[in-house]
């Protein structure tokens, strides 16, 4: 396999000064009412225009979608080669984990935005963590001095449109003004006679889409009708967005792997997935117990209790990158809108990310995201 990020160079110790903590999410003015500010950043070519004027980050092109969209991947921090000797589970058969991870400096965070095309609140918060790791404040101007002063001390890789075909296929940069129509549409898509379709069972059977089955494709897609979370069991050339996901996770060696999604119930972790140890499910709660508590400190919403931790029988692109590259697999669900109030939700759907990518940098650099080897 080629190495995705050879030739990246060090990027440690470049810019982001941690600065004072006046600026901290919950003190901050927000003026800007339903109207999405130019900081709720969705739109793929704005993406794609901030992706080129990065001078922190180092931007590499993954490949491409089955729709020949760029599949880009923004990294922070020296890429440490390592000397692998095994593949993860033939190296934890032999009782030598160390033969797969081998051994380096900094933990390696590997964030996905938008594996489902219309799920843009995440391109949103992937984008003001960029800004913040190129000048230290987001791109309202806030700064982050937890994200930015953390961030030194780890790797962080993120793909901010992992799904650029069903993003290009959404006619909109912000969720907010959706009617439940046009939610359905376009996350799902609309059946042969024009109805909108459910998230279940229609965004997983068929699985591909039967393209002419659908008079729209939802987002959720590829253009070739599949839904990339789960496409890692199908061929590269029909599915190529979850085979470049998992390639990247095992060329990073990523410790963890955090994909974004969004949803009408979130904001929310979900946990529990079938197939992975029981060591990682637990640090699953714990992080999501860590985020939970700042975001209830933050006044923003945060789901109650203890949630039931979903029974799965068979695995999805999460569970897969952790079988392929060791990962931590964290799915993180943002709100789409719903469990928010005010007028600012623009402004605490990002601070929800940026809370999220906080906890998950604070604890990354405090205790790491897999057990020690
Ligand atoms: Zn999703």
């Amino acid at each position: 396999m080629p190495n995705l990020t050879a030739g990246i160079p060090a990027l440690a110790n470049q810019g982001m000064t941690a600065k004072g903590n006046d600026a901290q999410p919950g003190n901050r003015a927000r003026p800007e009412g339903m109207t999405a500010p130019d900081s709720y950043l969705t739109n793929p070519d704005k993406v794609a225009a901030m992706l080129d004027s990065l001078s922190v980050g180092k931007v590499v092109e993954l490949g491409t979608s089955y729709g020949g969209r760029p599949i880009r991947a923004v990294g922070y921090g020296a890429f440490e080669p390592i000397d692998r000797r095994s593949t993860h589970s033939a190296a934890y058969m032999a009782g030598q984990p160390e033969a797969f991870f081998g051994k380096r400096e900094k933990r390696v965070l590997l964030i996905s935005s938008a594996v489902h095309g219309a799920e843009i609140e995440s391109i949103a918060g992937v984008m003001n963590l960029i800004s913040i790791l190129e000048r230290g404040s987001d791109l309202d101007g806030v700064e982050w001095p937890g994200i930015a002063g953390g961030a030194r001390r780890l790797r962080i890789v993120i793909v901010p449109i992992a799904n650029p075909d069903g993003r290009a296929r959404v006619p909109s940069d912000d969720q907010l003004g959706w009617s439940a129509d046009e939610t359905q549409r376009y996350r799902h898509g609309a059946d042969a006679a024009g109805t909108p379709l459910e998230w279940r069972p229609a965004c997983f059977v068929p699985h591909p889409q039967i393209l002419a089955e659908r008079s729209v494709l939802g987002g959720y897609f590829n253009d070739a009708g599949v839904n990339p979370s789960q496409g890692m069991f199908l061929a590269r050339d029909i599915s190529p967005e979850a085979h470049l996901l998992a390639d990247l996770a095992y060329a990073e060696t990523a410790d963890c792997y955090l994909e974004l999604h969004s949803c009408g119930a979130g904001p929310l972790f979900l946990n529990g997935w079938g197939f992975v140890p029981a060591e990682m499910t637990a640090h699953q709660h714990y992080i999501d117990g860590a985020w939970r508590m700042k975001m209830r400190q933050r006044g923003l919403p945060a789901p109650d209790g203890i949630r039931k931790p979903l029974a799965r029988k068979a695995m999805g692109l999460i569970g897969y990158v952790y079988h392929k590259a060791g990962s931590l697999p964290l799915l993180f669900e943002g709100g789409a809108g719903r469990r928010y109030s005010g007028e600012n939700v623009h402004r605490q759907i990002v601070d929800t990310y940026l809370t999220l990518f906080e906890t998950l940098i604070e604890i990354g650099v405090r205790d790491g995201y897999r057990p020690a080897l």
